[in-house]
Formats: C-alpha cells, structure tokens, sequence
C-alpha cells in the first residue's frame, strides 16, 4: 500500500507545514504553559471535543487537579464532576487508573518512552506520540482522525482511511516528513492544519493550505470525496420516560450502576418505554409518593456512539417526604448539593425543569 502515498520532497511539505504552524497557531492553554500533564490532559480531552469548547474543562481540572499525584487522589465522585460535559466517561477514569501506575510505578512522573506511554490505561497510539513528541520532543508520529484524512487527501487515497493497513502507512509516512529536533511541533503543525484548515466536516480552506501545491485531493478537486464516506450504521434507538421528581424542597436522582453505559453517574429517574401521563403518575405512586402536580416536559433525544435515546418527560410535584421503596437507589437533591452529583449530558436539556414550576 505504499504507493498510495505518492509523495514529492519531504522536507518540502515540512518546512511549508512548520512554517505555516509558526505564523498561524492558536493560542491555547496547553500549548502555552507546556508540560507533559497538560499534554496529556488534553489531548484525552480532545478525542472527542473541539478546541474551543475544551478549553473552560481543561482550566477547571488543572485548577483542582493540578498534577498527576492530584490526580491520583481524586475522589472519583469529584473526579466525573470534573468531567461532566465531556461525555466519553470511561477516558476520566482511565486517566485515573495511569496517575495510580505513574504515581506508583513512575515516581509521578510520566514517563517519556512511546512504549511505556503505550502500556499505561487509555494511552492509545496517538495519545503516547503526543505526549512523547509535544512534551519531550521525541521523533514518533501522532496519528489522530485529522493526520488520516490530511495524508488521504495529500496522496489522494479513496479508501477506508479508518483501515489499520492505512494508519501504518501514514504513520510511516509521518515519519519520513518529519524533521530531526521539532518533532512536536511538526505533529502539531499536522494536527492544527486538520483542525482550522483541511476540515472535517465541511470544504477544507485549500486556498490557504500551506501544501496546497503537494495535494492531490486539492489540485484534482476530489476534497468532497476524499476521504471516502463510509456507510454509517444504524444506531438502535430506545425510547425511555424521564421523571423530574420535586417535593417542594428539591429534585430525586439516581445512581445508575457501577458498569455498564454512563456508569456510577447520577440520573434522573427513568425508566425504558414511553408512558403516558396516567402511567406516569402510576410510576410515581409505585414508589410511595403521592403526586399533586404533573406537566407534561418536551421530547428530547441523546445520541451515543452506538445507540440512541429518546425520551419523553414529565415534572412531578410529590407530596414532601414520602416512604421511598427503592431502595438507597433514589434520593432527594436539595438547593447548594448539586455539585456533588455528575450528571451526564443526555439528562442535561431537563435539569433545569428541577427548578419549582411557578403555578405549582
Ligand atoms: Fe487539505 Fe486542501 Fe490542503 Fe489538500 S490542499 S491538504 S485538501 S486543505
């Protein structure tokens, strides 16, 4: 597959890249107060969030958990509130279980060597080479979702660019562009031109590519077909029935289960189907609470990598201080203790409606 590169100069496209990353980089806080915490913070962050909107959680957590030993010793609790908004859990607490082996088997200090980096819990490929490159400048590729498509349309490949025969041949290739010495900062000339210029969703700003002249998907007019779509499968959708639970002196939660989709995270009381108002109000009653008020909230969907939900949603005022019978699994959230509770976003479009409704 090699020759689905075909590549001129190598240090042609470096040099035009390095010097096009210099004058155009945007300033952020990672980049701008270095080290290999930050590096790594981030980037776990950026998998699936852009730029901008990082940037206020980045802030947030550096600022309560401002090393790896801090990390480390996070209560997990604070740890997902610190996360809340991200999405994609499971990245929080794998950075958790690396500060454990960093702090234990490391000194704290994370260490350098892409293959070190690689047996840590969560550090993919990408993750090491950015680390390894951007904090200690050592010559090893960082391939993310932005580098392959980048590296299609440079060489006008039309396949699965997702295809592991392709990522090794980019990667490989990466390292052919490479200069000796700015290994981070060429990576991060890649990454930058992927996110501001060679974009994924919409027309790449070809005009000002500083490769525009190396690129074959530019030159031939193939950047709408290149990278090649790929059939997106469909997503199950389960529809679910949200309850907002007041009793005039705060809102119910749950605590979803310990594995499992959005697990240990805290949840407004739901449950699988859509019901209809006397359902509803039926639902209520079966756990003791005696309900003096139900309205009717707007439909709402969430989708995940894999599946969808849609939900339907009442508020319901409840008579104060009923006899829960389930169990230690619900409880009542009073003004001042949300910021204990992580609640994901799929719940986020009914918290507000946790607030008393005005005729109630
Ligand atoms: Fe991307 Fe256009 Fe630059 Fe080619 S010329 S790398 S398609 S921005």
């Amino acid at each position: 597959m090699q020759e689905i590169l075909i590549m001129s100069e190598n240090t042609e496209i470096a040099e035009a890249l390095l010097a096009w990353y210099r004058e155009n980089k945007r300033s952020l806080p990672w980049r701008d107060r270095h080290n290999a915490y930050y590096t790594w913070i981030s980037e776990v962050m950026l998998q699936q969030t852009r730029a901008s909107a990082v940037i206020p959680y980045f802030e947030r957590f550096i600022h309560d958990l401002p090393d790896v030993a801090a990390l480390c010793a996070c209560p997990d609790e604070k740890l997902m509130k610190l996360w809340q908004g991200l999405g994609y859990y499971s990245r929080a607490r794998n950075l958790k279980a690396a500060a454990a082996v960093i702090v234990s088997d490391y000194d704290g200090s994370i260490p350098s060597s892409f293959e070190t980096l690689l047996k840590l819990p969560g550090i993919g490929r990408y993750t090491a080479g950015s680390i390894a490159s951007i904090a200690y400048g050592i010559r090893v590729p960082a391939v993310d979702g932005n580098v392959l498509r980048i590296a299609a349309r440079l060489s006008g490949y039309q396949g699965d660019i997702k295809a592991p025969q392709f990522r090794k041949v980019t990667e490989a290739k990466v390292m052919e562009w490479m200069p000796d010495g700015q290994a981070g900062d060429f990576n991060q000339a890649l990454m930058e031109l992927g996110a501001t210029v060679c974009v994924p969703n919409g027309r790449p700003d070809c005009g000002s590519c500083p490769v525009r002249e190396k690129c074959e998907a530019g030159l031939h007019g193939l950047t709408d077909r290149i990278p090649a779509k790929q059939e997106k499968k469909e997503r199950p959708v389960i529809h679910k029935t949200v309850f907002v639970i007041l009793d005039g002196s705060g809102h119910a939660l749950c605590r979803r289960p310990d594995t499992g989709l959005l697990a240990g995270l805290y949840e407004l009381p739901n449950t699988e189907g859509w019901l209809s108002r006397e359902q509803a109000l039926q639902y209520v009653a079966d756990l003791d609470m005696e309900p003096l008020y139900i309205e009717q909230l707007p439909e709402r969907k969430h989708i995940f990598t894999h599946l969808e939900w849609k939900m339907k949603a009442y508020r319901i005022l409840v008579k104060e201080k009923q006899g829960l019978n389930s169990g230690e699994k619900m409880f009542f959230v009073h003004p001042g203790e949300e910021e204990n509770y992580a609640v994901p976003s799929a719940f986020g479009g009914y918290m507000k409606y946790t607030e008393l409704p005005e005729k109630a």
